[in-house]
């Protein structure tokens, strides 16, 4: 018989958004398991998008995909000019996503780690910076046009606000993605209103599941980046599903995050081959599974909450 919800902890090999463990609920329904794994600063209001999107995996399922593979970014972080090399060139990925304005690390740091990062891809490859929303406008402004040399893609959240965003884009050739930006199904439609970007970074979980992320990606009218929540491969699958059902998908994912977590729930994780995720869903595995299961009354209870 299967038990549903189950509450998991899966401690990360690295700290993410402060966190050392990654937490949520798995349900199950007559279309397969749903992940509810909102992180921990959201409440109930937040969280019932979240909900809504695992209810959407466990009792409807997700609509046609247009698309048999997603292409995903290598991610590198602020590690050293070599490691970062090494990650890159590991990865099999055409495209990498380096991170930039780690506190503690001077900009000459970031400049040689994509330096690096450009020499491991290729002159073919294509090479984004994500900056978190770290800069100020003028020094996102001189810093991108420096980074450019390494021809960018884009770069992910330069400036915290949108009105930067804005500032950025108009002084800059530089594309920019917003990603902090974007945490409710409202926002895109605020980015596109500012002119603060010219992609969109989405994530399936906090836009309410795949028909909702894909009538908000709709509305808003840029191309989109389905990202990961960093998730178990349930959670995944459902972005997954997302970027396999996008008309269009001109830009690689930020769905190759499962070796973030130090295990999963599936024995056949989505784990990207050659840079891509092959569209499936893999299936719960409940060894797997009981073994990063807890008992947490306050995930039922917020899950509860997040119903009403
Ligand atoms: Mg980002």
């Amino acid at each position: 018989m299967t038990r549903s919800p189950v509450v998991f902890r899966i401690p990360m090999r690295t700290r993410f958004r402060g966190q050392t463990v990654r937490e949520g609920v798995l349900l199950h329904g007559p279309a397969g398991w749903g992940e509810f794994s909102p992180f921990p600063e959201y409440g109930p209001r937040e969280c019932a998008r979240w909900l809504a999107c695992a209810r959407e995996a466990a009792f409807e399922g997700w609509p046609e995909p247009v698309r048999d593979s997603v292409p995903v970014n290598a991610t590198v972080p602020a590690v050293d000019p070599e490691r970062a090399h090494d990650i890159v060139r590991r990865s099999g990925c055409g495209t990498a996503k380096v991170k930039v304005a780690e506190p503690g690390q001077t900009f000459d740091d970031d400049v040689a780690r994509v330096e690096a990062v450009r020499d491991a891809l290729g002159p073919s490859g294509r090479l984004r910076v994500d900056v978190n929303g770290a800069w100020e406008v003028d020094e996102a402004v001189r810093r991108l046009k420096r980074l450019d040399r390494f021809d960018l893609e884009y770069a992910e959240q330069p400036c915290a606000t949108l009105e930067e965003l804005a500032a950025v884009r108009r002084a800059c050739d530089v594309p920019i993605a917003a990603d902090e930006s974007i945490r409710r199904a409202e926002d895109p439609l605020r980015v596109r209103a500012a002119e603060a970007a010219d992609i969109a970074v989405v994530k399936v979980q906090p836009l309410g599941g795949v028909r909702a992320a894909l009538r908000v990606v709709e509305a808003c009218g840029l191309p989109a980046v389905v990202s990961s929540a960093v998730e178990t491969s349930v959670g995944l699958a459902a972005g997954l599903a997302l970027a396999a059902a996008l008309p269009s998908l001109p830009y690689a994912c930020g769905l190759g995050t499962m070796a973030l977590l130090s295990g999963d729930v599936a024995d056949d994780s989505l784990v990207p081959v050659d840079g891509r995720l092959a569209v499936r869903r893999p299936s719960v595995d409940y060894g797997l599974l009981s073994a990063f299961e807890i008992e947490s009354p306050q995930w039922l209870r917020r899950m509860q909450e997040a119903s009403r």
